[in-house]
């Protein structure tokens, strides 16, 4: 190659963090590159994501890196991975990861390899696609070359996901691949070559030795790609979204008895995944519209006369959330009670905009849904899925009359973040009462009338319902 077809790469390392490694590297005598994902993103144009840049060098990577941040300031701090052989800092906003180039070969029963020296072609050669198989020469002799055995810039130009080595060695050596090459696809919006996809499908059930930590941080990537159905289309096709998924693969399929059909509750939940995705980049809200509907299999009945029901499935559905976290090794904390409440409140604005809206009932949904009742609201938009146009206008009318009434009662009557005007200490002062049962019964009684309205939300009338209200069981404020 001659310097003039690859001079246009050294816009890409203009920074000057790789003059010194550059530098570096001179003086040291070994080869640098840098490889991957930042070479990938920087031809792509894809800025926000250029913050991870990763340095192949010919030797140790961690000796390299501890000269590399000694020559940018004493001060900065190397982070070094003495399993991995490698070692990384933060500079400037941006961590820069250092690796000596590596040769691996797997074993059958995990995805981790055994690793010995190598050139940058081993390195390149165990890259997962030709996408980010690309590497930049860093060295002086030919400073800015793009060294791309595997056309990954062809791919790049033509949106194609393939492994730069045989597909099926690749995926059967770490499958975790196997999930990155459809979120690369879904991120990218990319198509998966069909060699390369044809062997994710005969190395789907080699899913079962990579942990679901890692899987999930792929779902994650998924749900966060600009429309994440592509990716879940892609696992469910290719039999993954099964291994990982199953309650979601439930959900395909359409029954149909005397005439009546329901819709495809797989393909229903992937349109609400979608249309949420465009107003949200909340992963728990995402996570949320993709187990909405999780407990229609199991609650659908058939009733003679009315058709199709799925009676309670947002309370089973809400139920089955800890199980799924628990297995995905998602968190199980309040990230989780979220997806749970709004799992099993998805249906409540929408029952409000049927009826004619009480304030009574849209300062219960306040209460139940708190802070989150914006992003509730977001859901229950997403799901409107309906093809008939007529019946979609009505329910976005009704919508806004909702929405409208939210507005109104939570200025009105400040809902949202309900704190009781009477509190239960207060309640035992009054009438020297014992914690227990009657401090409960008369919280609540003062939390029930405020939801229907029958007193404000204020002291006064909370202290004057409560008196009464103790009266009947026979309590009187002492003193
Ligand atoms: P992103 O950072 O957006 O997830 P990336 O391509 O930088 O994308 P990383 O996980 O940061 O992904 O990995 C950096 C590089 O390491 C990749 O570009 C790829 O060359 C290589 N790589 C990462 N994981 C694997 C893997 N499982 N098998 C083979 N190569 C991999
Ligand atoms: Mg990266």
């Amino acid at each position: 190659m001659n310097k003039s077809s690859y001079l246009h790469m050294n816009k890409y390392i203009s920074d000057s963090l790789f003059d010194i490694v550059s530098d570096i590297a001179y003086e040291s005598g070994v080869r640098a590159y840098v490889i991957g994902g930042y070479v990938r993103d920087s031809i792509l144009g894809r800025k926000n994501s250029k913050k991870d840049i990763d340095v192949v060098v010919t030797g140790s990577g961690i000796t390299f890196a501890k000269k590399v941040a000694a020559a940018i300031s004493p001060k900065i701090r190397v982070s070094i991975f003495k399993n991995f052989g490698t070692a990384m800092f933060a500079v400037q906003g941006k961590e820069i990861e250092f690796v000596g180039a590596r040769k691996e070969s797997y074993e059958r029963g995990s995805r981790k390899p055994f690793v010995e020296n190598g050139s940058l072609e081993d390195d390149q050669n165990r890259r997962d696609f030709t996408i980010n198989a690309m590497a930049i020469s860093l060295n002086r002799d030919d400073y800015g070359k793009l060294i791309d055995p595997f056309k990954g810039i062809k791919d790049l130009k033509e949106k194609i996901i393939r492994t730069p080595c045989d597909p099926l060695q690749t995926f059967s050596d770490d499958p975790l691949r196997m999930m990155r090459a459809i979120r690369f696809s879904s991120q990218l919006g990319f198509r998966i070559h069909r060699e390369t996809y044809n062997s994710i499908k005969h190395n789907r059930d080699r899913i079962s030795i990579v942990s679901f930590e890692r899987i999930s941080d792929e779902v994650n990537k998924i749900l966060l790609s600009h429309s994440p159905s592509r990716g879940f289309i892609m696992l469910a096709e290719t039999g993954l979204l099964d291994k990982i998924l199953p309650e979601l693969t439930n959900m395909k399929g359409i029954e149909i008895k005397d005439n009546k059909g329901h819709k495809d509750n797989f393909y229903h939940t992937l349109q609400v995944l979608d249309n949420v995705r465009q107003k949200s980049d909340n992963i728990w809200l995402l996570w949320s519209a993709l187990l909405h509907d999780i407990a229609k299999p199991v609650t659908k009945k058939y009733i003679e006369g009315s058709g199709w029901t799925f009676h309670g499935h947002e309370y089973v559905g809400s139920k089955m959330v800890p199980s799924i976290f628990r297995r995905l090794k998602l968190p199980l904390n309040e990230k989780m009670r979220y997806v749970q409440k709004l799992v099993s409140l998805h249906l409540r604005p929408v029952t409000l905009s049927k009826e004619t809206v009480t304030d009574s009932a849209v300062r219960r949904l306040l209460f139940e849904a708190g802070n989150d009742i914006d992003d509730l609201m977001i859901l229950c938009e997403a799901d409107i899925t309906s093809k008939n146009e007529q019946k979609v206008r009505q329910y976005i009318q009704n919508f806004r009359l909702v929405r409208k009434k939210l507005e109104e009662i939570e200025e009105k009557d400040r809902i949202r973040n309900f704190q009781p005007p009477v509190d239960g200490n207060e309640i035992i002062r009054l009438f020297g009462l014992k914690p227990g049962k009657e401090v409960g019964f008369l919280k609540d009684s003062i939390k029930e009338a405020i939801l229907d309205g029958i007193i404000p939300n204020e002291y006064e009338a909370a202290r004057d319902y409560l008196i009464k209200k103790a009266a009947e069981i026979g309590l009187k404020p002492i003193k």
